[in-house]
């Protein structure tokens, strides 16, 4: 039977990159994937753009609204069979439309890979996280250092929203990174300190 899998990291980890790498595998077998990705996230607008600068363009722009299950089913036409579906910033998630994901591998018997991040900028669970963790059948943690401890690096779970520079601790969860609002991944340790838990 397909598997959910669930890759998470901190900001910066390399998600993207990753997502794209396994796109990239798959399409040099002659395999399709459906490339997801929710519509809350409008950096890169109707693509997935890494750091590194590579980028993909998505298939699906998921509103909060819409049924993944459906629109899976819509575009898995006879003679372009879906062999994955790639969900990128899959932390935007709803819990609904995490269970659709898993009628697609229940279903449909297709693989499912979301990459997410895990902890909003508070340390706490993002509501597509949260219910990955709960129906996935495979995590894998994606690694990555802390930004603030150099000297020793630790590895970085949690995520500070700096805005203009500065160290912000309150307001709504999604801003999504752009100008004025920036991630730095740092480790529980500084996450306490910066923040003064
Ligand atoms: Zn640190």
């Amino acid at each position: 039977m397909a598997k959910l899998k669930l890759c998470y990291g901190a900001m910066n980890a390399g998600k993207t990159m990753e997502a794209i790498r396994v796109i990239f595998n798959y399409e040099q077998l002659g395999h399709r994937v459906l490339l997801v990705k929710p519509k809350i996230d409008t950096k890169g607008g109707e693509k997935v753009v890494s750091r590194t600068g590579f980028s993909k363009n998505v298939d699906v722009l998921l509103d909060e609204e819409q049924d993944i299950y459906k629109e899976f089913i819509k575009l898995n036409v006879t003679g372009k069979n879906i062999k994955c579906v790639i969900v990128d910033e899959a932390q935007f998630l709803t819990k609904k439309q995490v269970i659709q994901l898993t009628n697609i591998c229940d279903e449909k018997d297709v693989a499912v890979i979301a990459y997410a991040l895990k902890n909003n900028f508070k340390g706490e669970l993002f509501e597509g996280v949260k219910a990955l963790i709960e129906y996935s059948d495979e995590m894998e943690e994606i690694p990555t250092l802390c930004f603030n401890c150099l000297e020793e690096p630790k590895k970085a779970r949690f995520n500070i929203r700096v805005v203009n520079g500065k160290p912000i601790k309150e307001g709504k969860e999604v801003a999504i990174d752009g100008d004025e609002v920036e991630y730095i991944p740092v480790c529980r340790g500084c996450f306490k300190e910066i923040y003064k838990n």
